[in-house]
């Protein structure tokens, strides 16, 4: 199995030789060959900030989307090998004092470094194993940094190897539009509960989101849900709320509600700058669940033709997609569920089976490798990573690690306080709420 990273390469100098080395797989972007601190030093001169390459290059990063600073020109200049040993080697001087976090859609150079691979929520609860860990070093984009600096002791340092690695959903909702919206709900509803004891609307986050989104769930009576969990946190504000106010992705959102029995008619979509949110007063008055028009570019890439095609070419394959993908992706798909959920599906195989697998390529080729006894490969057949994954380069790892062997933290991710706070409880919410 060719690495994603690998493939890129290839496909980006030697043309001619593509074919042979993919099997005919494209990829959505040369630039991707590249590496990130390329698109930092253009940021830094525009003065605008982009994703980058890979699946959210079209999406539009708010001005507030953190940039990264030029990395020191022997780490762009250095070979992959010496990268390399010299994470080994810091790794190696710096021994407890430090853990390496890796997210499963990093890619393979960096996530051989890591002590714990996982999503978002697993990586932060590994860094709570780790007690005497100075530093939580994380592979993984901005909010993943925030939620472990949230859940880590005050003396951890989580840092974060790209400042530029963010989320495009997560940067779909930010605190003022949802507030502005949340303002608006109250105005229509209300503040008080029904006989029931019900309160008008609950807010849940999907951990995919700011910290400040977190906080903002604390502290109007709110949760966090993750991929693996939604169902059980919809339950949980059910029983409290009339309605739910769901940020920001619109597909797990609705995917989780509709497999629960709600009718996709009480399931609106708040689109912000729009009056009443692109709906109105009365729609909203018999809403379930107000969907907010965030999603995810990986996942957004998905589609029914692909899973057509691949029923088609593998009579008898099993399709499991992630619940971000778009609605009629998960209906046409022979399951859904988290990159857990995922795991464990290939993983409880007991016969030789042909995976069809929705979600991030640098996953499934992994997956691919790890369980050569199955066929595994991605419905998308175009090498798209995530964008904002992409601009954690070993280069920077090292840029970090050897930082904290010379005793100087950089990049480190700090909550507030205040937000730190409210954010803690949404997620403890969260925690009470499994089932
Ligand atoms: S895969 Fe999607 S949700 Fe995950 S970090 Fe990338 S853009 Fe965000």
């Amino acid at each position: 199995m060719t690495s994603v990273a690998t493939a890129i390469s290839l496909i980006t100098r030697v043309e001619a030789e593509r074919r042979s080395a993919t099997g005919g797989v494209s990829t959505c972007g040369t630039d991707l060959a590249k590496g990130p601190w390329e698109f930092d030093a253009a940021e830094a001169l525009r003065g605008l900030p982009a994703y980058g390459p890979g699946a959210s290059s079209a999406d539009i990063a708010p001005a507030s989307t953190p940039r990264q600073g030029q990395l020191p020109q022997e780490y762009k200049d250095a070979s992959d090998d010496e990268l390399h040993a010299r994470i080994l080697a810091a790794k190696e001087t710096l021994g407890e004092r430090v853990v390496v976090l890796g997210h499963f859609y990093q890619r393979d150079e960096v996530v051989e470094h890591a002590d714990f691979v996982g999503d978002s929520f697993q990586l932060a609860n590994a860094a709570l194993t780790r007690p005497d860990a100075e530093a939580i070093v994380f592979c993984g984009v901005h909010f993943m940094a925030e939620t472990a600096d949230i859940l880590s002791r005050d003396d951890q340092a989580v840092i974060l190897p790209n400042l530029a690695a963010g989320c495009s959903m997560a940067d779909m909702a930010d605190i003022d539009s949802v507030q502005q919206c949340w303002d608006q709900l109250e105005e229509l509803f209300g503040t008080e509960p029904d006989v029931d004891g019900r309160v008008p609307i609950i807010p849940v986050t999907y951990m995919n989101s700011s910290a400040a989104l977190k906080g903002f769930c604390g502290e109007h009576g709110g949760i966090v849900c993750t991929s693996s969990n939604a169902a059980t946190v919809l339950e949980w504000a059910f029983e409290r709320g009339q309605r739910v106010l769901f940020f920001p992705d619109q597909h797990l959102g609705r995917n989780t509600a509709k497999a629960m029995g709600v009718p996709l008619e009480q399931m609106p979509m708040w689109s912000s700058r729009k009056p009443w949110g692109g709906t109105d007063p009365e729609t909203l008055r018999d809403s379930r669940v107000i969907l907010w028009h965030g999603f995810c570019s990986v996942h957004r890439r998905f589609n029914v033709a692909q899973i057509e095609k691949a029923r088609a070419e593998y009579p008898g394959v099993r399709v499991i997609v992630h619940p971000e993908c778009p609605m009629e992706v998960v209906d046409a798909a022979d399951e859904y569920g988290s990159t857990d959920h995922i795991r464990k599906a290939i993983a409880a195989a007991t016969e030789p089976t042909v995976f069809a697998i929705g979600t991030e390529v640098n996953l499934v080729n992994r997956l691919a490798a790890e369980y050569p006894q199955h066929t595994i490969f991605c419905l998308d057949p175009v090498i798209c990573p995530c964008s904002t994954m992409y601009r954690i380069h070993p280069g920077y790892l090292a840029w970090v690690l050897e930082g904290l062997v010379d005793g100087e933290i950089r990049n480190r991710i700090e909550v507030p306080a205040g937000v730190a706070e409210t954010a803690r409880v949404a997620l403890e919410r969260m925690l009470a709420a499994r089932p």
